[in-house]
């Protein structure tokens, strides 16, 4: 076991990401909204999986892997990412995707074909299916004598959601030089790592920062988010912190994970029209949404310098609008 710091990680992320204040949407909406530009983490089209890469990849090299493996929806950004990731650094690539929702060759099955990744699509909405499929792959990698590594959904594994502490780091380093006191960081909950790192990084920082999660599939990410923080504290020697009353996790799915909401679309029209950002349909447009919705319901307190962490996932602009 070994210290946070201690833990080895690949240089991948441009750092730091841009962070400042939205001053059109602050006004608009009465109040202090940042962003955290994860969106511009510097490799593919950016986005939040690459801080998670940067454990897990260095775990994959330190275990002699030559061909990762990942999976994820047609459209995944994680996979998109892992493949642009492992480019870079020379090393084989597998993505194993859902055949559900490919119609042609638009956002980041385009990107995947750019970079000549090998993809396989399983004809099957169940993870199960999926990492059956996975584990067949690999069994047939080993056999020629390959080593390969596999990396689940979304990399919200406790080596991912360092990638988050990372941030939470990184943006309090930043509020320092800028002289601004962060309140309370609003993000995107798809598979649990990034507000797993979130919370933890607050925590460990003892930042007082608040925070609070929009998760955009139907499931309840209480236990999720609860299991990743605590086996992230495993590996890192802390006894388990506690956390319960600081999980605040509000539902803007909508009709279902990759569906389109009114409410995302909107917010990814005001963002773009006041901001000149793109937002995305699948994450990062809905979980704005909930945060104008939340400010609406008066969630927030009046004074406080919320952070709208951008994960990412403009890709998916070109295959769902
Ligand atoms: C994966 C993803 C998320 C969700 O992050 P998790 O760590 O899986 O919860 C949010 N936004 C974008 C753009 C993503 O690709």
């Amino acid at each position: 076991m070994k210290s946070y710091e201690e833990i080895k990680k690949i240089d991948l992320v441009h750092k730091p990401t841009p962070l400042y204040k939205l001053n059109n949407i602050s006004h608009i909406t009465g109040k202090n909204i940042y962003i955290k530009r994860d969106d511009m983490t510097g490799i593919g089209l950016g986005g939040n999986k690459v801080r998670k890469l940067e454990y897990v990849l260095a775990d994959a090299i330190e275990c002699g892997a030559d061909t990762i493996i990942t999976t994820g929806a047609a459209q995944s950004n994680h996979a998109m990412l892992t493949a642009a990731c492992c480019r870079k650094l020379g090393l084989d690539v597998i993505l194993v995707l859902m055949k559900s929702g490919i119609s042609e060759k638009k956002g980041n099955l385009l990107l995947n074909d750019l970079m000549g990744v090998e993809v396989i699509f399983v004809d099957s909405d169940s993870i199960r299916d999926l990492y059956a499929e996975i584990n067949r792959i690999s069994d047939e990698l080993k056999a020629t004598g390959k080593t390969p590594y596999t990396i689940p959904i979304g990399a919200s594994v406790p080596l991912g959601v360092l990638g988050y502490v990372d941030c939470v780091k990184e943006m309090v380093e930043q509020s320092e030089i800028q002289a601004i006191e962060l309140d309370h960081i609003v993000c995107c909950t798809g598979s649990g790592g990034t507000y797993a790192g979130v919370l933890l990084g607050s925590k460990l920082l003892n930042s007082g920062i608040k925070s609070t999660s929009i998760a955009v599939t139907p499931d309840d990410f209480y236990p999720v988010v609860t299991k990743l923080f605590n086996q992230t504290c495993d590996i890192i020697k802390k006894d388990s912190l506690s956390i319960e009353d600081e999980i605040n996790i509000f539902n803007y799915a909508g009709d279902g994970y990759a569906i389109p909401s009114e409410r995302g679309n909107a917010a990814i029209n005001l963002m773009a029209r006041n901001e000149g950002l793109f937002l995305d349909p699948v994450y990062t447009g809905k979980t704005f949404g909930g945060l104008l919705d939340l400010i609406d319901k008066n969630y927030f307190k009046d004074d406080e310098n919320i952070v709208f962490l951008h994960t990412g996932g403009a890709a998916s602009l070109f295959a769902f609008m």
